[in-house]
C-alpha cells in the first residue's frame, strides 16, 4: 500500500468535515482532527474511493471501521484533553485511536481479533500514531495501566462492563454503545465518587458486538 496523502484527499476530507459540521458535530478539536488524519489509509486499498464518505467499511475479520459520524460523536462525548490517558476498547483498524492521538491523547488501546491487532500494530506507526497495543479481551480492560482519564469502547456491549467502570480515575469519564445487535444507545458514565457514577444516554447507534475473549487467526475462540 502507498501511504500518501494527496491534494484531493485533502479536500475530500474537508468536505466531510463540512458536512459533520453540518449533522451537527460542534467541537472544533474533534473537527480539526478529523480534518488532519488521512482516513483513505486505514482502508483496504478497494474502498479507498470512499473513504470520505459518512459510511462504515469492513476492515476484515468480520469488523467494520465505524463511521466518521460515530467517531466525531464519540469523540465530541469523551470531551478529550492534551496529554489525557485514554484506554479504548476495540482498536480495529487504528483510525479512531489516530485520531485521540491527534487531540493529543496518550492511547491504550484493545482488540480481540488477532489479524486486525498484527495489522493496525504495523500500520498506525507507519502513520506516526504510536499508541501502547494490547491483544486480549477489553471487558478486562488493563487494569495494571489505569486509572484511566477516559475509556472508549467502539463495539456494542450488551451490558456494562464493571471492571471497565473500575478502571476509570475519579472525575474520568466512559464513553459506551450499550444495547443488543440490533442497535445501541450511547451511554456516557462519569465517576464522580469511588462507587459513585452519573449516567446519560444520547443518541441511537449501530456498532459491531462487543464479543468475549480473543480469537486468533484460525478463528478459533480463546
Ligand atoms: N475503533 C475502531 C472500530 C472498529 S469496530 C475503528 O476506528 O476502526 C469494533 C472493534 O472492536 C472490532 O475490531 C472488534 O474486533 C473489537 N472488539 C469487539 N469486542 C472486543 C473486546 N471484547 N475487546 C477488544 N476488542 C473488541
Amino acid at each position: 500500500m502507498i501511504l500518501s496523502d494527496t491534494y484531493k484527499h485533502r479536500g475530500l476530507r474537508k468536505i466531510l468535515v463540512d458536512n459533520l459540521r453540518r449533522k451537527g458535530i460542534k467541537d472544533e478539536k474533534v473537527l480539526s482532527a478529523i480534518n488532519d488524519v488521512p482516513r483513505h489509509l486505514f482502508l483496504e486499498s478497494g474502498f479507498i474511493n470512499y473513504a470520505y464518505k459518512n459510511q462504515a467499511f469492513p476492515i476484515g475479520s468480520g469488523q467494520t471501521i465505524s463511521q466518521p459520524y460515530t467517531v466525531a460523536y464519540q469523540t465530541s462525548l469523551l470531551k478529550v484533553k492534551p496529554k489525557e490517558k485514554i484506554l479504548e476498547i476495540g482498536t480495529g483498524s487504528g483510525y479512531q485511536t489516530a485520531v485521540l492521538i491527534k487531540m493529543g491523547a496518550i492511547v491504550y488501546t484493545i482488540e480481540r481479533q488477532h489479524d486486525l491487532f498484527i495489522r493496525t500494530q504495523q500500520l498506525l506507526p507507519e502513520l506516526g500514531f504510536f499508541p501502547h497495543f494490547f491483544f486480549g479481551d477489553g471487558y478486562k480492560g488493563l487494569p495494571t495501566y489505569g486509572p484511566f482519564d477516559k475509556i472508549l469502547v467502539t463495539a456494542g456491549a450488551p451490558t456494562i462492563p464493571k471492571e471497565l467502570l473500575k478502571q476509570l480515575r475519579i472525575g474520568g469519564r466512559m464513553v459506551i454503545p450499550l444495547g443488543s445487535n440490533e442497535g445501541q444507545t450511547m451511554f456516557v458514565y462519569t465517576r464522580t465518587g469511588k462507587d459513585k457514577y452519573k449516567e446519560e444516554t444520547h443518541g441511537k447507534f449501530s456498532f459491531v458486538p462487543m464479543l468475549k475473549g480473543t480469537e486468533n487467526k484460525n478463528n478459533e475462540n480463546t
